[in-house]
């Protein structure tokens, strides 16, 4: 915490204050300006805080300076990016992850082929819901369980690690069966007993961005992960909502440095659910791999003319390789190789 005194603070004001900072077993760093003096505390943001200090003599405000989040921080890690290690599927570091699938499981044969079509073109990862957060309640929801089991069965086959939504906290014991990184959705960011849960759960969780949440709601939502010693936490720009209204979402691909600079944790980008229209998917994805990202999440589909959700944005199978090629170039050039076998 930064105190600010006021302009023409008298040095027993200045003494008066560095004597309450130590006083709750805080250091008090003095520092004298030209015109006004600014004290550094440094130890519990909420012994400092507990202090009432806004209001003491001679204090003009206070400045927080260390993060609401701690574990989320890059300080935490002292500057050291996190790299997790998904059933042999590195995320982070100088890995890149490509992670590919329909937004939702509708058939064993479509789930299947899918997955040997972007395990055969690199993908790093295996993505689908057998959970839907959809916007109404009378679109398909998902195939639940039985999705759930089409899932195991592409993972036996092609030995991708799956990444599966889990919407509510009564399917955790089923999701985990299955789930190799749990995805939090969108709008279940905030459903801060989902992530607890979840941290607990240990297992690795993608959390996505809420349509309106700043990065800062982003990283608290994350640190309900990580406070429950679950420290697999990727962190996922899916687009928010903004006053543009010629596409879903604006894909904030400002996110990626940003968070990286804020956070140790690795970014993915979502490029579909931003776009929503499958020619978009491409150049963002490129963007997103030049920005930093470390991994993507796109939706395939086999047949997207008949997909019972998110068709437009799902990019064909037959179209996939190309695609990820083009990813994993620009992916080089960021830094990235695709994350290895
Ligand atoms: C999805 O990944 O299919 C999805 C519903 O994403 P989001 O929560 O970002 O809308
Ligand atoms: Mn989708």
């Amino acid at each position: 915490m930064m105190i600010v005194m006021k302009e023409g603070a008298t040095a027993a004001e200045i003494e008066a204050v560095v004597e309450r900072v130590e006083s709750v077993g805080c250091s008090a760093h003095v520092s004298k300006g030209d015109l006004m003096t600014v004290i550094g505390a440094i130890g519990d943001r909420d012994h400092v805080g507990g202090l009432g200090l806004e209001g003491a003599p001679g204090v003009d405000h206070l400045v927080p300076i260390l993060k609401p989040y701690k574990l989320a921080s890059s300080q935490f890690k002292k500057g050291e990016r996190s790299v997790f290690d998904i059933d042999g599927r590195k995320v982070g570091g100088d890995s890149f992850a490509l992670i590919a699938g329909p937004c939702t499981v509708e058939s064993r044969d479509q789930t299947l082929d899918v997955a040997r079509c972007v395990a055969d073109a690199g993908a790093s990862m295996l993505r689908g819901g057998a959970y839907k957060p959809r916007t109404s309640p009378y679109s398909f929801q998902g195939l639940g369980q039985e999705g759930l089991k089409m899932l195991l069965d592409a993972k036996e086959e092609t030995g991708l690690p799956i990444v599966t939504e889990l919407m509510d906290v009564r399917d955790l014991d089923d999701v985990v069966e299955v789930a190799d990184v749990i995805q939090v959705g969108a709008r279940n960011m905030q459903n801060y007993t989902l992530l607890t849960e979840i941290g607990r759960s240990g297992v690795p969780a993608l959390l996505k961005r809420g349509l309106s949440a700043t990065l800062e709601e982003l990283l608290m939502a994350a640190e309900y992960i990580l406070k429950e010693g679950n420290e697999a936490v990727m962190l996922c720009e899916r687009g928010i909502r903004t006053f543009e209204s010629s596409y879903r979402f604006t894909l904030d691909l400002m996110a990626v440095p940003v968070l990286r600079e804020l956070s140790h944790l690795p970014v993915i980008v979502d490029p579909s659910h931003a776009a929503g229209r499958r020619d978009w998917v491409q150049p963002m994805s490129l963007a997103a791999a030049a920005a930093g990202a470390d991994g993507i999440i796109v939706e395939v589909h086999n047949e997207p003319d008949e997909a019972i959700c998110d068709g437009p944005q799902a990019i064909a199978t037959e179209r996939f390789a190309e695609y990820a090629d083009q990813i994993r170039r620009v992916a080089e050039v960021a830094g990235r190789g695709l994350a290895a076998v």
